[in-house]
């Protein structure tokens, strides 16, 4: 069920506005409000699971699916050739801002590592 407090909730609900870069039955992708590279896409998930910690047999294949998404979006803008970023984060220590979860595309730039 969505979740009326929930900004990604919302954002698949169109209550609030996002960049939409691609949609199917099970999953919205719009770029992020501040990106961390040219290209910085958001993969969610419609159905509402808070973190990746969360996820069951059940849900987890979602996320490969969310992959699958990423990949063909990394072609689309060009960036799939030099390299780009996938990226989970699981909890405020790690990062996570928004409890929904949701596969950050990142590219079109070099990327270092250990990330920050
Ligand atoms: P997290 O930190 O949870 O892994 O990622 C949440 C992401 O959502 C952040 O990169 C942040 O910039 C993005 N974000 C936060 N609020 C909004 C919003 O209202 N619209 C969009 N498009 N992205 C948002
Ligand atoms: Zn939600």
């Amino acid at each position: 069920m969505p979740e009326e407090d929930c900004l990604f909730c919302r954002i698949v609900g169109r209550f609030v506005p996002a960049q939409i870069i691609a949609e199917n039955d099970r999953f919205l992708a719009f770029n992020d409000i501040n990106p961390q590279a040219p290209t910085h896409v958001l993969i969610v998930p419609k159905r509402h699971v808070a973190t990746i910690a969360e996820l069951t047999s059940e849900t987890a294949p979602l996320m490969g699916e969310a992959v699958v998404l990423a990949n063909g979006i990394a072609r689309q803008t060009g960036i799939a050739e030099q390299g780009y970023r996938l990226v989970l984060n699981c909890g405020s220590g790690a990062g996570q801002s928004v409890f929904h979860v949701h596969l950050h595309l990142l590219g079109g730039r070099p990327m270092r590592w250990p990330p920050g």
